[in-house]
């Protein structure tokens, strides 16, 4: 049995209408900015429970370009432990990054983010990591409290709730990736940002399209950063998909957090009452995670690690002078995490194959 971590070939074997469409577009000849894109950030924008939704090149241009936006230069408050592009983003905006912990959930610790606060902070961008949505009512409130911007980093949390209110529907603005492995995903890179505010809206649409108001005035010296018609018309069917692909997932993983039930080697997340998780990865953390992720793969269970090296260690981040040892929350999951294929092509015999060779490896080696 084979357990693959990608199940892109076999996603969209069904998808005339996604044919249909795109002919259409192809015929008028309406790639960028076509009538379907619009069409589409209206449905995100009612999935999400926003005003507005704007599509955008990639999820990373989603975080980048609110910050540039609201003109944040300061300091913005982000977790350690996250992908890449989160702190890139804030670096390529002209602010600096400044870290706070995680707790064990991996998502940004509030009280972390409470002692790193200085009149230099300007933002917060938490990560709502794996889809785990973070404390928003905690985040929300010292944000107030300091007059401080949300951005939050909802890449990987589309269709997560914090207490029935959807993860990027708490912040200034919310950042949403459409990348192939994203859990609303297109035919190449493409993300999306959440809003409330009117003028932010407008100012994000006319950023992504050069600064112009029109054809032949720029307000602003934008970017070039639109989400293609075609990929609106894919995005536009997988959003259609995404609640039974979360329900699917929420199932699986309710099963295999039963199949490991007394494996005491290691320690899943158990969601509050208030967090509802897409599940968009299945980690948690493992003792001997490294021989643990050998063991599977020689299975061949497509197990990963979400990432081995905490931001704050990466070569790039040099400059801030951080040390290994100032934040030992990121650090432990950089070291004992590990992530399980999780996917609506998984079915309940692979996630109870994964689960005996779990227990195999811990009770025989
Ligand atoms: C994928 C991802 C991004 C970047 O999205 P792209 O669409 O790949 O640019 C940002 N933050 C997190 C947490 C991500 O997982």
């Amino acid at each position: 049995m084979r357990i693959p971590y990608s199940y892109l070939p076999q996603q969209f074997l069904d998808c005339n209408d996604i044919w249909l469409k795109i002919r259409e577009v192809v015929m008028r000849g309406d790639f960028t900015l076509g009538k379907e894109l619009p069409e589409f950030e209206r449905a995100f924008a009612d999935y999400i429970q926003v005003p507005h939704a704007i599509g955008v090149a990639s999820g990373t241009d989603a975080i980048f370009l609110p910050l540039k936006a609201l003109g944040i230069t300061g300091e913005v408050i982000t977790p350690p432990f996250s992908f890449y592009a989160t702190t890139a983003s804030i670096v390529n905006a002209g602010a600096k990054p400044v870290f706070a912990d995680v707790g064990a959930n991996f998502n940004i610790d509030p009280k972390a983010i409470e002692d790193v606060i200085t009149p230099q902070t300007e933002a917060i961008v938490p990560v709502h990591w794996g889809g785990w949505p973070c404390d928003m009512d905690a985040i929300y409130s010292l944000a107030q409290k300091h007059g401080l911007a949300v951005i939050e980093d909802a890449a990987q949390a589309t269709g997560s709730k914090w207490d029935g209110r959807s993860c990027g529907a708490w912040g200034t603005a919310g950042a949403f990736s459409l990348h192939p492995l994203k859990l609303v995903n297109i035919w190449g890179d493409g993300g999306v940002i959440t809003c409330h505010d009117s003028l932010l809206a407008e100012k994000l649409k006319r950023l992504r399209n050069h600064g112009m108001k029109d054809r032949d005035t720029v307000i602003e010296w934008g970017y070039n950063s639109r989400l293609d018609t075609i990929q609106a018309i894919v995005a536009h069917h997988m959003l259609k998909k995404a609640d039974s692909i979360i329900s699917k997932r929420r199932e699986l993983a309710r099963t295999l957090d039963a199949a490991l039930d007394g494996v005491a080697e290691i320690e899943w997340l158990v969601p509050l009452q208030q967090e509802f998780s897409n599940y968009y990865l299945y980690t948690f953390h493992a003792q001997r995670r490294n021989e643990l992720l050998s063991y599977l793969i020689s299975k061949e269970i497509d197990a990963k690690v979400h990432y081995p090296v905490p931001l704050h260690l990466q070569p790039a981040a040099k400059e801030w002078g951080y040390q290994r040892g100032d934040f030992p929350m990121a650090e432990k999951c950089a070291g004992d995490t590990i992530t399980l294929p999780l996917h609506e092509f998984i079915s309940s015999d692979d996630v109870f194959y994964m689960a005996d060779t779990l227990r195999e490896f811990y009770k025989g080696t």
